[in-house]
């Protein structure tokens, strides 16, 4: 048996932050090359680091009477 070990959700936040050891960077550099699923979580992960609230909370409507 020998199945296919996707990358966890900490491991891909860990590369997303730039926190990832060499040796693990190594194996998930690798892992990633072929396989489009991490691929996308990781992208994914990448977009909402850069924007954290896709939907921004609305703002108050103070003064608007
Ligand atoms: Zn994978």
């Amino acid at each position: 048996m020998n199945g296919i070990k996707h990358l966890s959700y900490e491991v891909l936040n860990r590369i997303v932050e730039r926190r990832i050891s060499s040796d693990e960077r190594v194996w998930a550099d690798r892992h990633l090359a072929r396989c489009g699923v991490c691929r996308s979580e990781r992208d994914w992960l990448e977009r909402i680091r850069v924007y954290p609230t896709p939907f921004p909370t609305m703002p108050p409507l103070i003064g608007s009477t």
